[in-house]
């Protein structure tokens, strides 16, 4: 498979200077990235003069519709791109599902939520703030598109999910995008930007594609541009202190590492349905992409008379479990896409263990071929400090005993500097309330796992079109989703003070909508 980029409005790329792509199968050779000649400052150019344009002319109704044909279409592909997900990077069926699935869901899901925008080109933000003496002198809020580009610079591990969720707001905000996957995983980003193509479904310059590394890229950005970058806080930092983003000041959102916590609360005993949902989390987030979910539990907070119940419990599970290919029955856990994914994964797990002791493991023969790490949970000793800083982003957790108090659990909890999602586990609303109160700060979202919500609970590790995803501090500190709460990122407000009336007019002159 050769990918290339969609530049300018054309595939660009050739047989010169190819990065190949290996399969965290077997570590074969599966796909080349053509990164010869590109020139990605003029393709931002395009862009944003001949993409932003064409956007901004159609309605929040009429972008809506033409999202929920790109999820269509990658829904209409579905059992291929499943199939290029096990074969290029060794996602298991069910990951599979949870990216290719999630990208068509959530870009249908902002079709809807575009649609009750109706057919106009500016939002109104709020009501009028009286201004004078008078009813007729206000200030009117507006929402309106940036003139720039949304460059969405993706992690590895969903890339569908990850380019669609960005995407889906970003066009819908009438923001044309610039769209670089992380190489290791790009046949699949790559193939769904082709059947888009294919299809007649990217007007010029409204979505760009870029199968290489970023190299001068963020040279050519502009102010009214958005830089969205999912990946590791370094990258994060390279990006946010570039010379030309810190000039311009141009818009930054992050996404990046978490130490998601869950918490089970002193209340709940074996047995109780409480507690297997909170055994259930932390298998799923353990099995599901091999650990490499953003949202995945890392810190599991445990009152320390439950630890031995927790630890039989977890190994109970844990023996149950596969490592391998896709192709293998009993297979949960699959490959992780790159010898340097699992490479980091095995010196965190090196380092996780050095201040700490296994609690329950996954003792399932692991291919020696292809990128394999069976499960671990590890028991933090009492003066454990990288379990709170670093991130082993693989099928690994570690559990951290505390007395019971939430005053002690909450101290624990923000020692990880912020997070994306935090999970509590109770059938106490009082105590809940306590430990919402003092982590809510420090989390972009909170699940509250109890009896009441059993039956119906994703779990904390699914991001979902309606609620925001980001978290503060070493989260990165940024917001996307949240349904239309996730157009702010692309649209600027602006207060207009004026006649309210004439206003009324100069909006119906200047974008067609009342
Ligand atoms: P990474 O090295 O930071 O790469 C992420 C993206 O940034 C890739 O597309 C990469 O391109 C690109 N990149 C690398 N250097 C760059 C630079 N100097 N300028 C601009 N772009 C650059 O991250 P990773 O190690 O692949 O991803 C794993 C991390 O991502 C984990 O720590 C995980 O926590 C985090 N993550 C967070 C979320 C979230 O939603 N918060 C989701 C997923 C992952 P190349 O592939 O070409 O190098």
């Amino acid at each position: 498979m050769e990918l290339k980029s969609l530049l300018g409005g054309v595939w660009c790329g050739g047989p010169q200077a190819q990065t190949p792509i290996v399969s965290g199968l077997d570590g074969a050779t599966v796909a080349h990235a053509s990164t010869a000649g590109l020139d990605r400052v003029e393709a931002l150019r395009f862009a944003r003069e001949v993409g932003g344009p064409t956007l901004r002319a159609m309605t929040f109704a009429a972008r809506a519709a033409w999202v929920g044909q790109l999820g269509k279409a990658i829904y209409t592909h579905r059992e291929a791109l499943l199939d290029l997900s096990t074969a290029t990077y060794g996602a298991t069926r069910g990951d599979g599902k949870f990216d290719i699935d999630g990208a068509s869901g959530t870009m249908a899901a902002f079709a809807a939520i575009g649609a009750k925008l109706g057919d106009v080109r500016v939002l109104f933000d709020g009501e009028p703030e009286a201004m004078g003496r008078s009813a007729r002198f206000v200030g009117q809020h507006l929402q309106v598109p940036r003139e720039g580009v949304g460059i969405h610079i993706n992690a590895f591990n969903f890339p569908a999910w990850g380019m669609a969720e960005k995407l889906a707001v970003c066009l819908l905000a009438g923001v044309p995008a610039l769209v670089k996957p992380a190489l290791a995983t790009a046949p699949v980003a790559f193939r769904i930007v082709q059947i888009w193509h294919e299809a007649g479904l990217i007007p010029p310059g409204t979505i760009s594609l870029l199968c290489a590394g970023a190299g001068d890229l963020l040279d050519g950005v502009a102010a009214q541009d958005v830089v969205a970058f999912t990946g590791s806080s370094h990258t994060a930092a390279q990006i946010r202190s570039h010379a030309r983003v810190t000039a311009l000041g141009v818009r930054v959102n992050v996404e990046a590492d978490s130490l998601n916590a869950a918490i089970l609360g002193p209340d709940v005993a074996d047995g109780d349905v409480t507690f297997d949902m909170f055994l259930a989390d932390i298998v799923r987030d353990l099995t599901q992409k091999a650990g490499q979910k953003c949202t995945a539990i890392r810190r599991v907070f445990v009152p320390a008379a439950l630890v031995p119940t927790v630890g039989e419990a977890l190994q109970d599970a844990l023996s149950r479990v596969g490592v391998g290919p896709a192709s293998t029955a009993d297979t949960r856990v699959g490959a992780l896409p790159t010898l340097a994914q699992h490479e980091d994964v095995a010196s965190g797990i090196a380092a996780l263990a050095a201040e700490s002791t296994v609690l329950a493991s996954c003792d399932a023969p692991v291919p020696e071929a292809g990128f394999y790490v069976a499960p671990r949970v590890f028991l933090a000793n009492a003066d454990a400090v990288l379990v709170h800083e670093r991130e082993v982003f693989g099928p690994v957790a570690t559990v951290l005993p505390y007395d019971g108090t939430a005053a002690a659990l909450i101290d624990g909890v923000r020692k990880g500097g912020g997070g994306l999602v935090a999970s509590v586990y109770t059938d106490d609303p009082a105590w809940a309330g306590e430990v919402l109160a003092g982590i809510a700060p420090w989390h972009g979202r909170v699940h509250w796992g109890s009896v009441k919500v059993a039956d119906q609970s994703p779990g904390p590790g699914t991001v979902l079109p309606t609620l925001v995803h980001g978290g503060p501090g070493k989260a990165g500190n940024g917001e996307e989703l949240g349904g239309l709460r996730g157009l702010s990122l692309y649209l600027h407000r602006v207060a207009v003070q004026a006649d309210r009336a004439l206003l009324d007019r100069a909006v119906q002159a200047g974008w067609g909508a009342t």
